[in-house]
């Protein structure tokens, strides 16, 4: 599903985001940038050792911020990894650093000239963020973003399972 926002796009897509042909896939990383489960080691195991390599010169990554490296043997040309924060409700800071690790991805590939990326639903897996209110902070981020200057004119939002997809197309409305 598209919906237009200003002169760009949001799509929202149920499906794996290693297979996506984008500028970058943005990456749900741990501050290490050592690896994981769930997206982190899809994407690692689908672009082969270049991303780890990249990775490990970088070295690590503060919770909301971002960093970019090649989408090794991916279909995508770049990595952006990001790191969420681990839930824990009544936090303060925790919706701020979601919403810093969007907006620090969308920088990022804005500096790097690109004109489409794909996020998966950050936060949301092992770092236990609620769905519901995670994928509020991530469209308001991108709808925001995409009514100022840029180069962007696809964002996708790759969600894994049908619930989840279900989530961002009831929540998107409210941004449009
Ligand atoms: P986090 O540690 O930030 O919570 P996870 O990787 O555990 O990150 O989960 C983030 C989201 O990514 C979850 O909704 C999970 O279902 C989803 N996910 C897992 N693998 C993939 C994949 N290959 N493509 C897209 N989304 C994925």
């Amino acid at each position: 599903m598209d919906y237009r926002v200003h002169n760009s796009i949001i799509e929202l897509f149920q499906g794996d985001i290693t297979k996506l042909q984008v500028d970058a896939i943005v990456n749900a990383a741990n501050s290490r940038l050592a690896g994981g489960g769930g997206v982190d080691g899809a994407i690692h195991r689908a672009g082969g050792p270049a991303i780890m390599d990249a990775c490990r010169k970088i070295g690590g990554c503060p919770t909301g911020e971002a960093v970019i490296t090649t989408g090794g043997n991916l279909a995508a040309k770049y990595v952006i990894h990001t790191v969420g924060p681990v839930y824990s409700s009544g936090s303060a800071g925790v919706p701020k650093l979601l919403q810093n690790a969007y907006a620090n991805s969308l920088n990022l590939a804005e500096k790097h000239g690109l004109k489409s990326m794909a996020f998966p639903s950050i936060s949301t897996g092992v770092y236990g963020y609620p769905i519901e209110e995670a994928s509020k902070i991530a469209i308001r981020t991108v709808v925001d973003h995409l009514n100022g200057q840029t180069i962007l004119e696809k964002v996708i939002f790759v969600l894994f399972s049908s619930p989840d997809l279900e989530v961002y197309i009831k929540n998107i409305q409210a941004f449009l």
